[in-house]
């Protein structure tokens, strides 16, 4: 299990945490802000420069490739979440057959290229770096081993997050409780559910840290989200400490 931060940076209020990969530096602050990824600060589907193009030779094949992937492998697509599964694996396993303009590995390193050129929502980014001036500000995903590699490449994340939670390096998914997904962070970096924001697509995971004794956000629309953490880290309850 690993938690890496991604931010090279220093900071004037920073203490060193030690984690199973590396010494990592991070901000006294006492309150962190969770931030999904998928469905909150990005929509882009895997292969974006492949599916969204009205050109791309492969669009189809892959669109045909993928659908039932995303639709109803529902444990493969959990197990390639929780790193039980490589994307080399997935990729092999969707059995698209390419010409010789394409190289064999022509998939997997399109896989990787788009997750690196995946952009954040402009207007939840600047609210965020707002927050970071006293809050930890840590990227929370249910996401797969080609999403974490990519991660210290995609613009505008790095400047914004402290750390990464990412179910791929952790095993286990925001789904499968968040307890396992989160508890073992909080409790390093000495801080509770009851000091931490969750922004989340999904209703039951909101639901389920908020049982936890966190305060959650259900993203609908990126105008309410923002202004419900403007309101959030302006109007701070009592910290657990
Ligand atoms: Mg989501």
């Amino acid at each position: 299990m690993t938690i890496r931060s991604v931010l090279p940076h220093q900071h004037p209020r920073v203490a060193p945490s030690l984690d199973a990969e590396s010494v990592t530096f991070l901000p006294l602050w006492s309150r962190v802000v969770f931030v999904d990824w998928n469905g909150v600060l990005n929509n882009e589907p895997f292969w974006a420069s492949i599916l969204t193009s009205n050109q791309h030779p492969l669009r189809e094949v892959l669109r045909r490739a993928t659908m039932p992937l995303f639709t109803e492998q529902r444990e493969t697509l959990r197990a390639w979440m929780r790193g039980t599964l490589t994307s080399e694996a997935i990729v092999r396993d969707l059995g698209v057959s390419l010409d010789r303009r394409y190289k064999p590995d022509f998939l997997l390193r399109r896989l990787h290229e788009d997750c690196r050129r995946m952009r954040c929502a402009v207007a939840l980014v600047e609210e965020l770096r707002a927050a970071k001036t006293n809050h930890l500000i840590v990227l929370a995903t249910d996401n797969m081993d080609c999403f974490w590699r990519a991660v210290p490449s995609i613009r505008d994340l790095t400047k914004t997050i402290d750390a990464v939670l990412c179910s791929s390096q952790l095993g286990v998914l925001k789904k499968d409780g968040v307890e396992s997904f989160f508890g073992p962070w909080l409790r390093r970096h000495n801080l509770d559910f009851r000091d931490a924001l969750l922004l989340d697509d999904t209703a039951e995971t909101c639901e389920t840290f908020r049982v936890a004794g966190g305060a959650a956000i259900v993203v609908t629309t990126m105008e309410d989200t923002v202004a419900a953490l403007r309101e959030w880290r302006l109007n701070p309850r009592p910290s657990s400490q």
